[in-house]
């Protein structure tokens, strides 16, 4: 059997013991090669799902399962190659004083070879665009090429799994559309699945399934026209942006809601951009 997933089993979980339950009997799964986006309101624990699932926070009931393993202490290393992370700050993930050094720095981390981290600096910044900037200085450099090194970090760990927690919400929209650009022809290339945590709902559409958090609980689960064309209750958990608007019309006139056709999450992007 392919075991190849994330799985969440019934997790709940709470910051401390006297306070509330922060996740409630929360399953789901994210497959192989899948890119899955997580949306809700502020507090509805999105952060929370994305510590948890590389081991930055340990469920009090319930059970991750990364590939068939149980995210506990004892796995934690292993979980963490496979699970890779980007946050919102690209200027608290740097390091080292030079781009290269901190591509490095997660790969010293796991102890890989010397010959290993050459080729995968070289790997990792050509997939991201940053190849001519592997000997400048990561605080010279703008959000979006901060935010490109933070993934070329995480990749040259070579995970299965890329979390992006609010990674381009501190970006400008040039900066926003690069990095769109970027996760997505990484996706492309490699095996890997893509877990988007954002309030973006303009990276949201990119996503194949999104898994809307309301409460600490899973409210909502399906392809991004599922959830765009229940536009009313996405308004009614607190999403009522211009843009959940302006985006549900646009597949209501265009009659997306009721077709088969694949959306062209491209196309419309561009259109809305
Ligand atoms: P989201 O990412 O959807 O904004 P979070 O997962 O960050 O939500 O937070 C979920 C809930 O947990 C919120 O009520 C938040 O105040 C609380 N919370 C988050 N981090 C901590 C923490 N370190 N200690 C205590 N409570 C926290």
């Amino acid at each position: 059997m392919d075991q190849s997933q994330i799985e969440f089993r019934n997790v709940s979980f709470r910051y401390q013991e006297d306070m509330p339950w922060v996740l409630r009997n929360v399953s789901f799964t994210i497959g192989a090669d899948e890119w899955v986006a997580i949306i809700g309101h502020n507090g509805s624990g999105k952060s929370t799902i994305a510590k948890l699932m590389n081991g930055l926070l340990f469920p009090q009931e319930g059970k991750i399962l990364v590939d068939g393993e149980e995210v506990t202490q004892d796995t934690l290393w292993e979980i963490r190659k496979r699970v890779g992370m980007v946050f919102q700050n690209p200027d608290n993930q740097f390091v080292g004083t030079t781009v290269r050094d901190d591509v490095a720095f997660g790969m010293e981390n796991h102890g890989m070879p010397r010959e290993v981290m050459i080729k995968r600096i070289k790997e990792s910044l050509n997939a991201v665009g940053m190849t001519e900037f592997e000997r400048h200085e990561p605080h010279r450099l703008s959000g979006g090429q901060k935010q490109r090194v933070a993934i070329a970090s995480v990749l040259a760990v070579s995970p299965r799994y890329i979390i992006l927690d609010e990674a381009t919400a501190m970006l400008d929209p040039k900066g926003r559309k690069e990095i769109l650009k970027t996760i997505r022809t990484v996706q492309d290339e490699r095996e890997l699945s893509l877990i988007t945590i954002t309030h973006d709902l303009q990276e949201v559409t990119q996503a194949e399934r999104v898994i809307v958090m309301n409460g600490g609980e899973v409210w909502m689960q399906g392809t991004p026209r599922d959830i765009f064309s229940k536009k009313e209750s996405l308004i009614e958990i607190g999403l009522d942006t211009p843009f959940v608007s302006k985006l549900a019309d646009h597949m209501k006139d265009a009659g997306l809601e009721l077709s088969r056709e694949p959306l062209n999450h491209q196309e419309l992007l561009e259109e809305l951009w």
